[in-house]
């Protein structure tokens, strides 16, 4: 992947396509492929003569290791300069959201590494990065930096929050979103763990990804109707880097003691799946979900809109038409990064639903 400084780059929303394999099912039942990216171009066609241009796409055969280091790494960089990142992980249920962000956990198999996701690849960066940024400042002289890790996962559903590393799922009814006064967001009443390596980190987050799992299939696919989110917090105390004549940020020096702290956060959200509600038989309860999912995604699509809209002038965010877009808040727009993941399947019997989502993910450039 090419890492020059284009304008593209720069901007504070980027839209990837991400277009899975065929399942061995579709293959059997004879659906076709109905996807086709120009070799070298971030342009997809579908059905033949629609055409969309995203920031990246990641055609059928692409490795995870490529999505990450292709368009969310960067983002994992910044974290590092105190820059809050949010990935969004978009598209119909099937489509491999959950693939991409590497929670698709089951209890018993082993993960290979070459299949890791997003989130893991995500992780293991920020520790390897923490350890040379010690041993890096104890070779020159400098005061070693310190670096806090801590970890959040809720899951959403039907606007209520629910506490993915906690078993009892009564405090679900204490959990509040609040703005504190430097703009914010925190979650009262969700479980906040600090953790220190890579080992236990996979382990929280794969707790958490199968307590979402377990609920899933007592609760109607709940998995698919909801949106998880897991978040890495880091905050760090380094030495200020001093200024040349230019005002150029030099690198420290040995003996030079001011310390200043610098706190980020990284949402990663797998999304309710996308696909609209089929009119009959959708009513009481899965017609609630079914509603409630539509307005988080589609304030979700008008959030980034603006951020992202045409004028390059972002005039009103309309962050409070959702609970999930509150939440999201101080990680979408202003000083943060953020990436949406548009998943699809390439095959023609989810045509509709590959066109609605490539629709979706062109609003957000
Ligand atoms: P979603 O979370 O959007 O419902 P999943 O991530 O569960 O979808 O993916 C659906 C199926 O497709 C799973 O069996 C998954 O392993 C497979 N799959 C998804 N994306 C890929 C990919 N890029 N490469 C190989 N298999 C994939
Ligand atoms: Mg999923």
């Amino acid at each position: 992947m090419e890492s020059s400084s284009s304008s593209a780059k720069d901007t504070c929303v980027q839209v990837a396509l991400r277009i899975r394999p065929q399942g061995t099912r579709e293959k059997l039942e004879g659906s076709r492929v109905c996807t086709s990216v120009l070799p070298g171009e971030p342009q997809v066609t579908i059905g033949g003569d629609r055409s969309f241009t995203y920031d990246y796409i990641f055609d059928q055969p692409t490795p995870q290791h490529a999505v990450f280091e292709g368009c969310v790494e960067r983002l994992v960089e910044g974290l590092f300069d105190g820059y809050n990142a949010t990935v969004l992980a978009y598209g119909q249920t099937g489509s491999g959201k959950t693939h991409t962000m590497g929670t698709a956990f089951d209890a018993t198999a082993h993960l290979n590494p070459h299949d890791a996701g997003v989130i893991p690849r995500a992780i293991q960066h920020v520790f390897r990065k923490i350890s040379e940024s010690k041993s890096s400042s104890l070779s020159q002289g400098l005061l070693e930096p310190i670096f806090e890790v801590s970890v959040q996962f809720v899951e959403l559903y039907n606007d209520d929050i629910l506490d993915l590393l906690t078993e009892d799922r009564a405090t679900s009814a204490l959990i509040r979103i609040h703005e504190d006064n430097r703009g914010e967001i925190v979650l009262n009443g969700v479980a906040v763990r600090p953790v220190q390596d890579l080992e236990t980190t996979m382990e929280i987050l794969k707790n958490g990804a199968l307590n979402r799992t377990v609920a899933s299939t007592n609760m109607n696919e709940q998995s698919s109707r909801s949106h998880a989110i897991f978040t890495l917090h880091l905050k760090q105390q380094r030495v200020v880097s001093s200024l040349d004549e230019n005002g150029q940020p030099t690198p420290p020096k040995p003996g030079d003691m001011e310390m200043e702290m610098l706190s980020a956060k990284f949402h990663f959200v797998d999304l309710a799946g996308s696909e609209r509600m089929k009119r009959t038989g959708a009513t009481g309860e899965r017609a609630r979900e079914g509603i409630s999912i539509n307005v988080g995604l589609l304030a979700l699509g008008n959030v980034i809109a603006a951020l992202g809209g045409a004028t390059g002038k972002v005039s009103h965010v309309p962050y409070r038409d959702s609970k999930l877009t509150r939440l999201l808040q101080d990680s979408l727009g202003g000083n943060s990064r953020t990436l949406m993941i548009a998943c699809v399947s390439p095959s023609d019997s989810d045509f509709v639903e590959t066109l609605n989502t490539m629709k979706y993910a062109n609003r957000a450039k």
